[in-house]
């Protein structure tokens, strides 16, 4: 951890000099930059902030037959438009490729290079739709409010305890293949520094009566619904095993959570358009998932 490095260091050295009364010099030592950071709220996101990556993706498919399905050029288009503007971002991205069914696929990741690289807080969420629309809300609408939770971080400039990672995973509508992928990809290692991991598949559906929480967490459940009790929305608990990619990480020891609402009247359809998302949703699924994330990152700001 960041702030423990030096603090042993620091009290060692001391106790070593004074003996027992050298817990007071080594505080004095290092409570001024302690201080220096303080808890960051997060902020509410707004909906309209999220619309706009979901126009983007629209176009997407609009100018790629219709389409955001692994395999087909509307999928890397997508790829390409969550890489530039992370990277405006100032995030460094790491495109990761795999093979599913003859066609290439690829997995977008990236990290805010703050906090312990050693504890790791995940979000993310699948990139490609099915062959049949551009699938706005599915999953459209969980990889706009995780680009928008990024840039959202980014401006903050957070200091957080924890490192703050994000994922936009492809060919998952063909088998959760590339989160399997990326799951398999890590070494015993890396997988034990993924602390959580929290997925967003269908957040953006314009009529949600009810916010579905994963039920794989009971106490992660609480922090969703402090922000969903707070706006007098309805939640509910849904078991989403095996149909979505928090289920590679789960199934890899991984603690996960997530939220998300699967009465689509669009689902899987070609209708699964910007019509069918809404404003107020996005708003409320970005914000929802920035308290959640920025709580167990231990979010903090730089204050002076
Ligand atoms: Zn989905």
């Amino acid at each position: 951890m960041r702030v423990p490095t030096s603090l042993l260091a620091g009290a060692t050295a001391v106790a070593v000099v004074v003996g027992v009364a050298g817990t007071t010099p080594a505080q004095a030592r290092t409570v001024p930059a302690a201080a220096d950071l303080v808890a960051a709220d997060p902020p509410e996101i707004p909906g309209s902030a999220a619309l706009v990556h979901l126009t983007e993706l629209n176009k997407v498919a609009e100018q790629n037959g219709g389409t955001r399905a692994h395999g087909r050029p509307g999928y890397k288009a997508s790829v390409d438009y969550v890489e530039r503007t992370l990277k405006a971002a100032g995030f460094t991205v790491n495109v990761q490729s795999f093979t599913q069914g003859g066609a290439t696929g690829y997995n977008v990741v990236a990290e805010w290079p703050q906090g312990d690289p050693d504890n790791v807080v995940m979000i993310g969420a699948h990139l490609d739709s099915v062959p049949a629309g551009p699938g706005i809300n599915d999953d459209g609408s969980g990889s706009a409010a995780v680009l928008e939770n990024a840039l959202t971080v980014a401006r903050a400039q957070l200091k957080p305890t924890s490192r703050m990672r994000f994922g936009w995973w492809g060919a998952e509508e063909v088998g959760l293949v590339g989160s399997s992928h990326y799951v398999k990809s890590l070494s015993a290692d890396e997988k034990k520094k993924i602390k959580t991991y929290l997925n967003f598949d269908m957040v953006g559906q314009k009529n949600i009566k009810s916010w579905g929480i994963y039920s794989d967490s009971p106490d992660i459940t609480p922090i969703w619904k402090q922000y969903f009790d707070a706006k007098k929305l309805q939640t509910r608990s849904i078991n989403w095993a095996g149909s979505t990619d928090h289920s590679p990480f789960k199934n890899a020891g991984i603690k996960v959570s997530g939220i998300g609402d699967d009465a689509d009247p669009c689902y899987h359809a070609r209708c699964d358009n910007m019509t069918n998302v809404g404003e107020t949703s996005m708003g409320h699924a970005s914000s929802a998932i920035a308290l959640v994330f920025w709580k167990l990152a231990g979010a903090q700001r730089q204050v002076g």
